[in-house]
């Protein structure tokens, strides 16, 4: 039941073995034992997680991350609405391109891959364009490990009165929050990131005021949010349309999981000792991290992969692999790099055997 291999790529990541073994049952979708025991559990969890404040509600939604995006950009927003995005990296970018596709107007705020958005610039773009309505914001831009000023953001947008979107995707249960305290109206996360969960669905946390307003806006059947959440609050815990039953109870295992290490902020530390021992530990291999340290996540960390004429990220990967760890290609389209992620089953002995693995691994230095 052991993996071969440790995932250093966030979402999907290494669960525990006691969170793929909960996957060793089959359940009735319309049974009280999954529904009630398990779905409704899961939903007051997540809220409690999300926030101490009253009035927020949680909805979880089939398909991956993405999908939870585009039925909450689809059904929060009516026709005739406009978002203000920020786009610094390909999830930003892929917001505003679910926009696109759905005909929503759309203002983006692009300060390159490696900045934070300018607050300024938002303040004026908001000040200047009443026609919008909403801004959705990436909490931790997995494409470069980068953080965005949610609070600051959410702030802004609440002095212009603006709906609040954040996509928490590869943050939530890894970095303490309260979307209540910033002004949150929908927070989107999904099954295999923090939480440590496998992929499966994704799950919106929203102000029930404003989800309530859903009603009948949606432009997708499968993907209507308002739709999926009253049939789960008038059914208890009932998923519309088939719900992905093994990942769901997984899921379940991996949040008493959550509360066994100690809650959100136990799982901060462990991720943020673990980045900061993976930042130290490639500097003294002579590897620079794309971000200035500031920046930084403690999710995932991009460094500069090596500029010698013999690396190529395959031969490099594969000794990594075989050694039993996996990491990501790069995904910035300016610059050349490789990432490593240290959220999921991951711990810092597990760290420092990768950077005595990436050593080993090193190749280009070897014949050089
Ligand atoms: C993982 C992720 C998503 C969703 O990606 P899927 O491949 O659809 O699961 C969205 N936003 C961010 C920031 C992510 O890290």
């Amino acid at each position: 039941m052991r993996n071969e291999y440790l995932l250093l790529t966030p979402g999907p990541l290494s669960t525990t073995e006691t969170v793929r073994s909960a996957m060793l049952k089959d359940w009735c979708t319309w049974d009280d034992d999954y529904n009630k025991e398990v779905v409704e559990v899961i939903r007051r969890k997540l809220t409690a997680l999300a926030t101490q404040q009253p009035g927020y509600t949680s909805v979880l939604m089939q398909g991956s991350g993405t999908a939870s995006v585009e039925a909450t950009i689809g059904s929060a927003m009516k026709t005739g609405d406009k978002l203000l995005v920020v786009d610094n990296g390909a999830y930003g970018a892929r917001i505003a391109q679910i926009a696109e596709y759905l005909n929503i107007d759309c203002h983006v705020v692009s300060p390159g891959e490696t900045a934070q958005p300018d607050l300024k610039e938002m303040e004026q773009v908001l000040t200047k364009d009443s026609a919008i309505t909403h801004v959705a914001i990436v909490h931790c831009e997995t494409t470069t490990g980068m953080l965005n000023p949610i609070q600051s953001i959410a702030s802004i947008a609440k002095q212009h009165d603006k709906v609040v979107i954040l996509d928490a995707m590869s943050s939530f249960g890894g970095i303490p929050m309260d979307i209540g305290e910033m002004g949150v109206d929908f927070m989107i996360s999904s099954a295999n990131k923090c939480i440590q969960g496998v992929p499966g669905f994704g799950f919106v946390i929203a102000k029930q005021s404003e989800l309530e307003q859903c009603k009948g806006r949606a432009r997708s059947l499968s993907l209507d949010l308002y739709e999926q959440w009253h049939c789960m609050e008038v059914n208890h815990g009932k998923w519309r349309f088939t719900s992905p039953t093994h990942t769901v109870r997984a899921f379940y295992q991996a949040l008493e999981e959550l509360e066994q290490e100690g809650g959100i902020a136990a799982r901060h530390d462990r991720y943020a000792t673990n980045q900061t021992a993976l930042v130290a530990g490639m500097k003294k291999l002579g590897f620079t991290p794309l971000l200035d340290e500031s920046l930084h996540s403690p999710i995932i960390t991009s460094f500069y992969s090596p500029t010698h004429s013999d690396y190529q990220f395959k031969t490099f990967y594969m000794r990594l692999k075989e050694q039993g760890f996996v990491i990501y290609p790069g995904k910035v389209s300016n610059a050349d790099c490789f990432r490593i992620g240290n959220i999921g089953d991951v711990h810092p002995d597990d760290i420092e055997r990768l950077i005595n693995a990436i050593e080993k691994s090193m190749y280009w230095e070897l014949s050089a």
